[in-house]
């Protein structure tokens, strides 16, 4: 008697391969799957830990206060990434199509963005992870052969759903922007806006910083991410409901 197993592939029409052979004309083409995996393996390979990888949003608890009550900010921040994820198909159509977490470190924006990502990937859209410092290093390094730089920027620029963690980490100094990085992001930044295509962005910075560092990147950022912009302050507000 015959059972009927379930798959073990991701893919059934490759069976996970990423190429699919045609016996008429003896070549294989890559399968629709591959560029999915090629993103998955790069969120793989980052250095964020597997706990976090594993998160939902659903998962994301904010901090409670003395009456029990939910920190405002990291609960407006779930209730966005809960409408982005549910919209997305519409959201992504237009220019205001992003969303960006801002603020302390440990206030839960890697876990949110990593789970707005992860949950896109599964329903097999296409995100591309950039850690901002290590990418732009890379980038600065090769900026001067054009063939190179230019292939490596299209994969950011392409990418049909971009996560930059922790935007302008390290590039500023004395509060001005460094300005081949100031460069390297309008470049990636413009590119997206005018194509519309979606960023999630985590940084450590306010909205109004990433518009002091840089009118023209920072500007758009917000176009994008507008009615979408969280800004985590957690000690901070904290302290100050605590004296309330
Ligand atoms: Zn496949």
């Amino acid at each position: 008697m015959q059972q009927t197993k379930k798959s073990t592939f991701d893919c059934e029409l490759c069976q996970d391969t990423e190429f699919i052979f045609n016996a008429e004309s003896n070549s294989a083409a890559p399968c629709k799957c591959r560029e999915l995996k090629f993103y998955k393996r790069i969120m793989a390979a980052s250095g964020i830990s597997d706990s976090d990888k594993s998160k939902t949003v659903n998962a994301y608890k904010p901090k409670l206060d003395s009456e029990g009550k939910e920190h405002i900010e990291q609960k407006k921040a779930r209730t966005i990434a809960t409408e982005y994820l549910h919209n997305f198909q519409t959201i992504k159509l237009g220019r205001n199509n992003s969303i960006a977490l801002l603020g302390q470190p440990g206030s839960g924006k890697t876990h949110l963005t990593i789970a707005i990502a992860n949950e896109l990937l599964k329903r097999g859209i296409g995100v591309l992870y950039m850690p901002y410092r290590e990418v732009v290093t890379q980038l600065k390094q090769i900026i001067n052969d054009e063939e190179e730089y230019q292939s490596r920027m299209d994969k950011f620029k392409m990418a049909p759903v971009l996560l930059i963690d922790d935007l302008f980490k390290g590039a500023t100094k004395d509060g001005k922007m460094n300005e081949s990085e100031m460069r390297i992001m309008f470049e990636l930044i413009n590119h997206r806006y005018l194509k519309q295509l979606p960023i999630l962005v985590s940084s450590e910075y306010y909205s109004r910083q990433l518009v002091d560092f840089d009118d023209a990147t920072g500007s758009r950022i917000i176009e994008m991410c507008k009615g979408r912009i969280v800004e985590l302050k957690g000690k901070e507000l904290n302290h100050r409901m605590e004296g309330l």
